[in-house]
């Protein structure tokens, strides 16, 4: 039997990265899986008979809308269990050159999709029922594209309200913040980037999308049923030292003789 057997998501970023782990370890456990992404063609063929991929603008409140009426009541499927907003984009622009586009299209993407979700699709979760918001570590600290890390600070407050507003339905609602994580977003980041999460990484190394697909299928389950509104960091401990680690580091090894 998996943890998630009978249970129904809808998961957005579902072609890539951590939304296709997500898939795979839902589907792995024996839950029905809505994949949801707006490109589709650098998918791998999916096997399994319990996903189904549809196509989804996560920015545009009409394809959430639709999304809902084929999977409402009126359609006799069950309703759904749970959402996990994993779809985003990134914007690299320094402060000096962020153009109103840049938070227009991080925002429509990395916050305002996941509300939309959200209010789109709540309506159909019952009691038990869980979501999680894929945030950032640029979510947590200063960063340096700077429409990207507002757009995931932004993310926070909608993951806190929803958490609010749906609490007393028994909808849990969580982020999960990820570090720097093996995927085509962070393939496509400059070398400094990757060396420099390394080197501020406790864990001294990066992260896989099945580590991040495992915790968010575990504030899915019933495992996390007093769990809301709050924030799970997958990051190696990225954001955990707070800038204590390169203090530290220079102390050296903490030995008096050394
Ligand atoms: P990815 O680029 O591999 O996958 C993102 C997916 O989202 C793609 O399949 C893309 O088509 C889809 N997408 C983009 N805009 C969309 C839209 N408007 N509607 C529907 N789908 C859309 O990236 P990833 O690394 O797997 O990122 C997943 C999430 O994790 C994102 O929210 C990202 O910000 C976050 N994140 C990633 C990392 C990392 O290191 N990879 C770190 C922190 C946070």
């Amino acid at each position: 039997m998996g943890t998630h057997d009978g249970r129904m998501y809808v998961v957005t970023g579902a072609a890539s990265g951590i939304g296709a782990a997500t898939t795979s370890a839902l589907a792995a456990a024996g839950a029905r899986v809505i994949a949801a992404d707006r490109s589709w063609t650098a998918a791998p063929p999916r096997r399994a008979t319990t996903v189904e991929q549809v196509d989804l603008d996560v920015a545009e409140p009409a394809a959430w809308i639709a999304l809902a009426e084929r999977l409402g009541p009126g359609s006799g499927g069950p309703l759904i269990d749970g959402l996990v907003n994993a779809a985003g984009i990134t914007r690299r622009a320094r402060l000096a050159d962020a153009t109103a586009e840049d938070f227009a299209a991080s925002f429509a993407v990395n916050a305002t999709g996941p509300a939309l979700g959200i209010q789109a699709l709540a309506p159909l979760m019952g009691d038990g029922a869980s979501i999680v918001n894929v945030g950032s570590a640029a979510g947590a600290m200063a960063h340096y594209g700077i429409a990207y890390g507002a757009s995931k600070w932004a993310l926070r407050g909608v993951t806190k309200t929803a958490a609010m507003e749906l609490g007393p339905r028994g909808i849990r609602v969580n982020l999960v913040s990820p570090g720097f994580i093996e995927t085509p977003m962070t393939a496509s980041a400059p070398a400094a980037f990757r060396e420099v999460n390394l080197a501020s990484t406790p864990l001294g190394r990066t992260g896989t999308p099945a580590e991040v697909a495992a915790v968010i299928a575990c504030l899915l389950s019933p495992d996390a049923a007093f769990v809301t509104g709050t924030e799970v960091a997958v990051d190696g401990g990225l954001t955990g030292h707070n800038g204590g680690l390169p203090i530290a580091r220079a102390m050296g090894s903490g030995h008096p003789h050394e």
